[in-house]
């Protein structure tokens, strides 16, 4: 069911105000499915992904929710709350919330470490309807009794499965134990392996399930090619790559924090304008390097896969990975940046030799073959043709980031791959 605009959902006059000032028209999928049950106080299991318009279809009908019941603030019980994973998703929440609530007087505010806390607290102690949160500040909060959850009335866990990659699940049931019984409870994640749904099952009461976009699907707007090349020779393909000016704002994926750094300042000597973000960056940092990036000072923002998460640049023209993810999922995370809302994007992916399992395991999650292209001056014709590893399937890795860890290689079992 395609709805052709917002005036349908339930939605008050100063949320379409606000929606039309953002120049939205159409309700996304996910919109369209979950605002009316949403209003009506319902729970909801929400399968998608960034980029499917998530955070309105939840932020909108708290707004109304919250702003209608028209009660007075709290000092350190907030109303709502919104658990994200990321900082930098915490923030875009809090922006969504400043856009669709300009018209209403719904406060907000967004907690998240590696910053003062003192700021947090006094905004607490004053008293705000939604707290948008990262799990390990909430709980600083919380046992400094700063934050009081037991009358919160809407809680939202967003992105739940890359809390569970984070590690922070155990965070987020010590969060849940102290939320009331009674209340509203939505819950998003991009894909729902077991432990996640055992948390959903264990949060949710009779929730709407709404399931947008699948993983294969989001990969097939994207244009795709693979870029056989030696390992030594990735740097110099990327700056030869660069010299395409239709490249004009670049996403570049490394694995490590030391590689986003290397990446960049190579790109910056040879005057191609690049930041880099990774988790050793301070916030400071890395809000000034996504702002650069996304006002366009920037041509190229280099990230590792935990800090790109969430990330929503619009404009992005193409996504490089110059690393494949160390994990299959990842890819679609990462080329989701680019081709947004409808536009045209393009995902270059460098793959050495070592990266061949992973680029198999890719193609089999994402059920395409993703196209090579030779015609660059570092084909690797070796790697598109050459002996698969034996075993062929997916590479293990080590938790430490970087380096694959690779299984003994059977004697006598080498299989040879397509390319
Ligand atoms: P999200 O999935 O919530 O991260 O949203 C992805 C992007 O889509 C954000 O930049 C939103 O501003 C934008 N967006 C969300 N809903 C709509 C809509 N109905 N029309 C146009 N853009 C939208």
């Amino acid at each position: 069911m395609t709805i052709a605009s917002f005036d349908h959902l339930g939605l008050v006059e100063p949320l379409r105000r606000a929606l039309r000032d953002a120049k939205y028209e159409t309700p996304t999928p996910i919109q369209a499915q979950s605002i009316p049950h949403l209003l009506s106080g319902r729970d909801l299991l929400g399968c998608a992904q960034t980029g499917t318009g998530k955070t309105a279809a939840f932020a909108l009908p708290m707004l109304q929710l919250i702003s209608e019941a028209k009660l007075p603030l709290r000092r350190n019980a907030p109303r709502a709350l919104i658990l994200a994973p990321t900082r930098e998703l915490a923030n875009q929440i809090g922006d969504s919330f400043r856009i669709y609530g300009r018209h209403l007087r719904v406060s907000h505010t967004v907690a998240f470490g590696g910053v003062s806390i003192v700021h947090q607290i006094r905004a607490m102690s004053r008293g705000v309807d939604v707290l948008i949160a990262t799990p390990g500040r909430l709980l600083d909060l919380m046992n400094q009794r700063h934050v009081f959850l037991d009358k919160l009335e809407i809680f939202v866990l967003d992105e739940a499965d890359r809390m569970l990659d984070m590690g922070f699940i155990p965070d987020v049931k010590r969060i849940i134990a102290a939320l009331p019984q009674k209340r509203q409870t939505l819950f998003f994640s991009a894909t729902m392996p077991d432990t996640v749904k055992g948390l959903a099952n264990s949060l949710l009461r009779n929730p709407v399930p709404v399931t947008v976009s699948p993983v294969s699907s989001t990969a097939e707007k994207v244009e795709q090619k693979v870029l056989f090349v030696d390992r030594d020779n990735k740097e110099t393909l990327l700056l030869s790559l660069m010299k395409d000016v239709s490249i004009s704002r670049a996403l570049i994926f490394t694995r490590t924090k030391h590689k986003a750094n290397r990446v960049a300042e190579k790109l910056n000597k040879h005057n191609v304008i690049a930041e880099a973000i990774h988790g050793n960056k301070s916030q400071g940092a890395r809000m000034l390097a996504l702002k650069n990036f996304s006002a366009g000072r920037a041509r190229v923002l280099v990230a590792t896969d935990i800090a790109s998460r969430g990330i929503d640049i619009k404009g992005v023209t193409h996504v490089i990975n110059f690393e494949m993810p160390m994990e299959p999922e990842a890819y679609v995370h990462r080329i989701g940046r680019t081709a947004r809302a409808g536009a045209a994007g393009i995902a270059i992916s460098m793959c050495d030799g070592e990266e061949r399992s992973i680029l198999r395991a890719i193609e089999r999650i994402i059920k395409v073959t993703i196209p090579v292209d030779a015609e660059h001056p570092f084909h690797a014709a070796h790697l598109a043709h050459g002996p698969a590893r034996a075993g062929g399937g997916p590479r293990r890795f080590n938790n430490q980031g970087g380096r694959p860890f690779r299984p003994s290689r059977p004697q006598g079992n080498r299989s040879y791959a397509s390319r």
